[in-house]
């Protein structure tokens, strides 16, 4: 397999004079360790700004020691502790409506509190929900609660499901969670980009979303690290090709 399929698809961009914009998130940090430090490198080599969302309940302090000198790396929300609060027969959620709003709430405003003490300008207070799932009723609180983001997986349907709320999803997973949870696969990965960028290029998906990028660093196998390597230095050799930042996101 090769990238040959990305190369022609961002040819088309080329060719009509626009630039194609991606981003990359990366999900459950709360530590520094040694797949933290390889997805940082990756982030370095191919100067790829990397949206790290960061559990705030337990999140430990060398966590913000060790991301302090790197410019390209920003903080977003995971939830506040990544439990499910779902019953079995659902689907794990957090953010669901499981529980007194009351609670919901209090323990989203602590996180964030929590983030931004320890993160300072790093910090975007923007929500991605854990498992990409939240109720709508809780999303209406987000605004109120102090973010302004929120991040969850597929095409949104709105650039702001509610007013000064900003939606940015990601449409790319790396990891086949049903079979192992292993590295999905380069075809398919490659595949995955440009179905939202060729959708975005004929009007099918909002042009005004970036691309994103999923990745789950404390669970990549080599098939994964290989991947994004590959992937960061494809992108980075391409002209019409802007990786953004969260902050130029949100
Ligand atoms: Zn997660």
């Amino acid at each position: 397999m090769s990238f040959k399929p990305l190369h022609d698809e961002l040819d088309k961009w080329s060719e009509s004079g626009r630039n194609a914009e991606l981003w990359w998130r990366d999900d459950d940090a709360q530590k520094p360790g040694p797949m933290l430090q390889r997805l940082l490198d990756i982030s370095e080599q191919h100067a790829a700004p990397l949206a790290l969302a960061s559990i705030p309940d337990g999140v430990q302090a060398d966590l913000a020691e060790c991301l302090l000198d790197r410019d390209l790396v920003c903080i977003l929300q995971h939830g506040f502790s990544h439990r499910n609060y779902a019953p079995e027969t659902e689907r794990k959620m957090e953010l669901g409506w499981h529980r007194p709003d009351e609670q919901i709430y209090a323990q989203i405003v602590s996180g964030l509190k929590n983030l931004r003490d320890l993160f300072a300008e790093q910090f975007v207070p923007v929500m991605v929900p854990p498992w990409n799932r939240i109720d709508p009723r809780v999303v209406e609180g987000l605004k109120v609660a102090g973010l302004n983001g929120l991040s969850t997986l597929g095409p949104r349907t709105d650039e702001f499901p509610l007013v000064g709320l900003k939606q940015v999803n990601v449409h790319v997973d790396i990891i086949n969670w049903k079979q192992g949870r292993c590295f999905a696969g380069e075809d398919a990965c490659v595949e995955q980009i440009i179905r939202h960028l060729s959708a975005k290029r004929a009007g099918r998906a909002d042009v005004g979303e970036p691309t994103g990028i999923m990745s789950h660093h404390l669970v990549h196998d080599a098939g994964c690290w290989a991947f994004l390597d590959a992937l960061f230095r494809v992108l980075q050799g391409r002209p019409e090709v802007r990786v953004l930042s969260a902050k130029e996101i949100f």
